[in-house]
């Protein structure tokens, strides 16, 4: 990389030619930016919150480079903690708010005063560590797009432009900095941020850019699970999860992400396990737009119901009974996936109980509905069958029995549940006696299913 960097200036933009404005910039930022610059610090805003601004959008966050050091940075706030082992940074804290800071990096492999290489690679390339401290120049060329390189400036209120953003922006175009094949190997989540970015801001990715994509998805296979779990949240819950999902399938990526979906949406003449998650996808962003939470949990129970499904019925196959399939198909469709993208335990507890809790609604006689409703993840779990109810007839009317049983009142619950008991008894199951089966409300019983 050092060899392209050109010590050419910087394209300036002064304050009266852009549209930034100190307005825009949260608070916290701004005082991060004027203490650093007070106490004789170069202090810059930088990366996505100078693109979405200059792009008219709400920057998610403000993150700020600097020159100055990060044990410096630490002393210049109270409120601040060093963090990261690949990249030392400083938070600052407000509450909870935290303003990320980072001292100018070079990508150099021989750090400024000649005492080797800071530049940690794998014999594949890919950077391992890269704490280098380098000029503002050399800070915008290790950056990953041209469009995320660019800096505004706190001392004058201009924007500088090292590699060209601001052409790229006004183009629309994402252009990675540099030799994309290149850039790829070093670090393969940057392939998965073009993707993102370009679902996001609705931009264009750069033929040389774009190219490398349809066959470098396997370089995923070296990113640490729990890094592509981080990545696989902000590719899904940033508000476009069904633009971003198309084009990480167009690009051949999504198998390297999730290897078991694949391979189910795959499969000719399956055209279900898309739209139930396509739908799954639809209703993160639709929520998002509404500012109803998200739980991740719920959309990893669907990216992975369809393996789910294969893997019980492959067991069912084998004789073994539905709840012993379910909890061991979740077992090992949970292990695999755990090994592409971390799966912490806070979401996929949640997420088999959802799954879980699939069979369980199927059982609305007797007292069993009433103590489901007030099962903690019984409103995830009654979403995820309206989800199933697109794709699946029988899913459909249990989810309309569900959906009519839950704006009944007490009584009318009752009797309901009731009524299901009654139909039940009058058609009987003698193979499964003991089991319940589904009976809707209004007495019209959805056949009876053991099929989730
Ligand atoms: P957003 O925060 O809206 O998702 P962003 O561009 O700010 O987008 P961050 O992950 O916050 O993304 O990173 C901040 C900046 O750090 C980026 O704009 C980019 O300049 C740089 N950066 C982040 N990840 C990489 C990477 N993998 N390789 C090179 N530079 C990176
Ligand atoms: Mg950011």
């Amino acid at each position: 990389m050092e060899s392209q960097i050109p010590t050419s200036l910087p394209i300036l933009i002064p304050r009266p030619e852009h549209n930034i404005s100190r307005a825009n910039i949260s608070a916290n930022a701004v005082k991060v930016l004027y203490r650093l610059h007070d106490a004789g610090h170069r202090a810059c805003l930088v990366g996505g919150g100078v693109r979405d601004l200059l792009l008219g959008r709400e920057p998610k966050d403000f993150d700020i480079a600097t020159d100055a050091r990060p044990e410096q940075v630490h002393k210049l706030f109270r409120n601040c903690r060093l963090i990261g082992r690949r990249f030392r940074l400083a938070h600052v804290q407000f509450g909870r708010d935290i303003v990320e800071v980072a001292t100018f990096r070079a990508c150099s492999e021989e750090s400024e005063d000649g005492s080797g290489s800071g530049v940690e690679r794998a014999a594949n390339g890919r950077i391992l560590s890269d704490n280098v401290y380098g000029s503002i120049e050399e800070d915008a060329w290790r950056r990953d797009f041209t469009i995320n390189a660019l800096y505004y400036d706190i001392a004058n209120f201009a924007v500088l432009d090292y590699v060209g953003g601001i052409a790229d922006l006004e183009a629309g175009l994402i252009r990675l900095i540099g030799d994309p094949v290149q850039r790829y190997h070093e670090d393969p989540v940057r392939m998965l941020r073009a993707v993102r970015f370009a679902a996001k801001l609705g931009l264009r990715l750069d033929p040389a850019t774009e190219a490398p994509l349809h066959r470098l998805g396997h370089l995923l296979e070296q990113i640490p699970p729990a890094r592509l779990f981080e990545e696989m949240l902000k590719l899904f819950m940033g508000g476009c999860a069904i633009q971003t999902f198309e084009l990480l399938r167009h690009y051949r990526l999504f198998g390297w992400l999730f290897p078991a979906t694949e391979h189910c949406l795959n499969r000719q003449q399956q055209h279900y396990p898309k739209t139930l998650l396509i739908r799954a996808l639809a209703n993160t962003d639709q929520r998002l737009v509404e500012d109803k939470p998200i739980n991740p949990a719920f959309l990893f129970a669907a990216l992975l119901w369809e393996p789910l499904r294969e893997q019980m019925h492959r067991l069912q196959a084998d004789g073994v009974d539905d709840h012993e399939a379910l909890q061991e198909a979740a077992d090992t469709v949970t292990r695999e996936q755990s090994r592409r993208v971390a799966l912490p335990r806070r979401y996929s507890l949640p997420m088999r109980e959802i799954w879980e809790l699939q069979p369980r609604l199927m059982q609305i006689t007797g007292k069993r509905p009433l103590r489901l409703a007030t099962h903690p993840r019984f409103r995830a779990a009654y979403d995820f069958l309206t989800l199933r109810a697109d794709t699946d007839e029988q899913a459909a009317e249990l989810a309309g029995w569900w959906t009519r049983f839950l704006q009944m009142d007490d009584a009318e619950r009752l009797q309901a549940t009731r009524l299901a008991a009654k139909a039940q008894a009058k058609k009987g199951n003698p193979r499964r006696r003991r089991k319940s089966r589904p009976v809707s409300p209004d007495q019209s019983a959805p056949p009876p299913t053991h099929d989730v």
